[in-house]
C-alpha cells in the first residue's frame, strides 16, 4: 500500500540548487514525486553563522515503511555528500520527513510528524504553498493554520537563480 509523505529538503554548501535537484532525482528511486514547491532562500535556525539554506518541500507516494524511508533518506545524504558533523551545522543535502500521512512515529531514530515542524518557518511556508489544507495528525492545525503562528516568516524569500 502506498502512503502519501512529506519531505523538506535543505543545503547550504556547494551548490545548492544542484543539490536539492540531484536530491529529487534520488528520491524518486522510492518515491514518486507528486507536487514540488518553489525554492526559497532562508536565514539559518539555531546556528546562525552559517550560510544561507535554500529550502523546499516535495510530496509523493511510496510503499517504503516510515523506517525504511528514513533509511533511504540517510543513503541519499551520504551519496551526495554530506559529512557527518554536528547537528545544525551546514551541510550538503538534509532531508526531513515532515509528514508520512496520518500516521505518528515516535521511536529513538524517527519521530513524525516532524518535531519541529511547528516553530520553522523555512519547512512551513514550501509546505503551505502545496499542502496549506493539510491537517497535522496530532495537534489537529491544518499546516496554513501553522504558517499564520510562526515566527521568522521574514526570514525565508522566494529563490530566483
Ligand atoms: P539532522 O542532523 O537534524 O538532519 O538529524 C538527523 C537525525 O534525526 C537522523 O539521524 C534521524 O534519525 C533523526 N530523525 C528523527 N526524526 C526525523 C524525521 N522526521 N526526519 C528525518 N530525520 C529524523
Amino acid at each position: 500500500m502506498e502512503t502519501e509523505v512529506y519531505l523538506g529538503l535543505g543545503s547550504n554548501l556547494g551548490d545548492r540548487m544542484d543539490n536539492l535537484t540531484k536530491a529529487v532525482e534520488c528520491l524518486s528511486q522510492k518515491v514518486t514525486i507528486g507536487e514540488v514547491s518553489s525554492v526559497y532562500e532562508t536565514e539559518p535556525m539555531y546556528y546562525e553563522k552559517q550560510p544561507l539554506f535554500l529550502n523546499a518541500v516535495v510530496s509523493g507516494m511510496t510503499e517504503l515503511e516510515p523506517i525504511e524511508l528514513l533509511h533511504f533518506i540517510k543513503r541519499i545524504e551520504s551519496e551526495l555528500g554530506r559529512a557527518p558533523g554536528p547537528r545544525n551545522a551546514p551541510r550538503t543535502i538534509d532531508i526531513d520527513i515532515l509528514f508520512y500521512g496520518d500516521r505518528a512515529v515516535n521511536t529513538p531514530e524517527l519521530t513524525v510528524p516532524h518535531p519541529a515542524l511547528a516553530e520553522r518557518a523555512f519547512m512551513l511556508v514550501p509546505l503551505a504553498e502545496i499542502a496549506g489544507d493539510f491537517v497535522h495528525p496530532l495537534s489537529r492545525r491544518t499546516v496554513g493554520e501553522l504558517l499564520a503562528e510562526v515566527s521568522g516568516r521574514d526570514g525565508v524569500k522566494t529563490w530566483v537563480d
